[in-house]
């Protein structure tokens, strides 16, 4: 648009705008080309339309002055980068104001680095999150690639989702350390557990199962941030197993007693092949799902410290503690509810506490 300008010899002074300034942009082959139809998504002039807008610029100076001002201006300001601004996180600290420095005292665990584990990343990342503990046993497959930003095609079948992640968190938020374990997560050190948040972004039962073990048992159990989906909704939890409802409180004894069965079968039987059934998925639910649960860690970060004094959080940030919230992208049906706490919990550790409690 620009390369013209100098050409058609107009001054930018703006003149008052002329309200059949779009009508008089039609093209000469008769097609009518409207204004708005005169630019692509980027502001710059289409191609084919470069000859008719000079003509038009030529032959009807006098209407296009407010035009011509207009784009000057915006793409002057488009084109401007100011020179100090090389704060990335400039926009966060602006958000967070005086508590953005609390998200950067503890060290977060994200159990899964799939659809979800990468966009819950990738939320942390952005907000300044400073230690990263990463934990999944898989590689990257091709069709991870319709919802999960950090994967490339040459990464299929080769490189642990953990590793393709930390190559991209690495380069582009260096004030984050993620530290990757492509292991599961029963096999993870003992370093990941010292944190004060597990996230988990898994897609079974049994790790969960385990975390919530393994935060139960704990001397200082962690918050547990857990998301699951369906086709078309998702669900997180935000829990501190021990004071609201564990993870498995809902579980019935039968269902958990089937979940050891087949775990035992699977790891007994040498020709059993693992199948994990694929459901669908989409990645504006994942990006969802991973952005709530994101949210839900920095409400946690900003008020842990006066949460345990006090048991108070920060008025506006509020964590959904001891509730599940529910979004279906079908039905736009959004919901909210407490989790009960079962008395008859099939963990033992959670009736301990609960005793305890009492
Ligand atoms: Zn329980």
């Amino acid at each position: 648009m620009q390369s013209f300008l100098p050409r058609s010899g107009l001054g930018i002074k703006p003149r008052v705008s002329n309200p059949r300034l779009c009508q008089l942009l039609s093209c000469p082959d008769g097609t009518q080309e409207t204004l708005a139809g005169m630019f692509c998504k980027n502001g710059s002039v289409v191609s084919n339309c470069r000859s008719i807008v000079e003509d038009v610029v030529n032959h009807a100076n006098h209407f296009l002055h407010p035009l011509l001002y207009f784009l000057k201006v915006v793409m002057a300001e488009q084109n401007f980068v100011d020179e100090n601004d090389i704060d990335l996180e400039d926009r966060t600290k602006r958000y967070f104001g005086d508590l953005y420095q609390r998200l950067q005292q503890y060290p977060i665990l994200v159990v899964g680095a799939g659809a979800v584990g990468t966009e819950v990343v990738k939320n942390l990342a952005m907000l300044g999150v400073r230690k990263i503990y990463l934990v999944d046993f898989d590689k990257v497959s091709m069709s991870n690639l319709n919802r999960c930003i950090f994967f490339m095609p040459q990464d299929h079948g080769l490189m642990y989702k953990v590793h393709a992640v930390a190559r991209y968190v690495s380069q582009a938020w260096q004030h984050t350390e993620l530290i990757p374990y492509a292991m599961a997560i029963q096999d993870a050190p003992e370093e990941v557990w010292q944190v004060p948040i597990v996230i988990l972004a898994v897609d079974n039962n049994e790790a969960r199962y385990y975390c919530n073990l393994r935060a139960l048992s704990s001397e200082q159990p962690p918050f547990l941030i857990n998301g699951a989906m369906g086709r078309t909704f998702f669900e997180i939890q935000v829990l501190l197993p021990g004071e609201t409802s564990c993870l498995v409180c809902s579980w019935s004894p039968e269902y958990v007693q089937g979940m050891f069965r087949r775990i035992v079968r699977e790891s007994c039987d040498q020709f059993f092949v693992k199948t994990s059934e694929r459901f669908p998925a989409i990645s504006v639910l994942n990006s969802m799902i991973g952005a709530m649960m994101a949210s839900e860690t920095t409400k946690i970060l900003v008020g842990l410290e006066q949460w345990k004094q006090h048991k108070q959080w920060e008025p506006e940030h509020q964590p959904i503690l001891g509730q599940a919230l529910r979004y279906d992208i079908a039905t736009h049906e959004f919901s909210i509810g407490k989790l009960i706490p079962n008395p008859e919990c099939v963990e033992v550790f959670c009736k301990i506490h609960r005793q305890a409690a009492q």
